[in-house]
């Protein structure tokens, strides 16, 4: 993979159409692992009998960080905030569409899809409620 080569994953983005809907979800094994973003296999435990599940409306960031230098396809975004969120039995990484200083341990945020502002590309993205 290169800075100039989109990643073309189809569950992913698939994810991000229902996302974007309003209708994301996660998949989980017979084991009860959640995981996300959605695979075929079980990254835990290596079950391929998943089940899609809706994803819960808001989660809790769980770790965050601001990123001054980021990678060019993200050039003209930075500084943002990424943040990993805390669903229950998945996180998922985004954007945080808030300012550094207002971002906090614990946060409620909910999931949706914006575009990177340096490519227009899609990506996960967290509202503050
Ligand atoms: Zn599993």
């Amino acid at each position: 993979m290169t800075d100039d080569e989109p990643v073309r994953d189809a569950g992913f983005d698939d994810f991000l159409d229902a996302l974007a809907d309003g209708e994301g979800y996660y998949v989980e094994c017979a084991n009860g692992h959640g995981s996300l973003p959605p695979r075929r296999v079980c990254p835990e435990c290596g079950s391929a009998d998943l089940t899609e599940t809706p994803l819960p409306d808001a989660g809790e960031v769980a770790t965050y960080t601001r990123v001054h230098v980021p990678a060019p396809s993200f050039a003209d975004d930075a500084p943002y905030v990424t943040a990993v969120v805390d669903f229950g039995p998945v996180r998922l990484t985004g954007h945080v569409l808030a300012d550094y200083e207002d971002v906090e341990v614990g946060m409620a945020v909910e999931p949706a899809v914006g575009e990177t502002a340096t490519r227009g590309e899609r990506l996960v993205v967290f509202e503050p409620r």
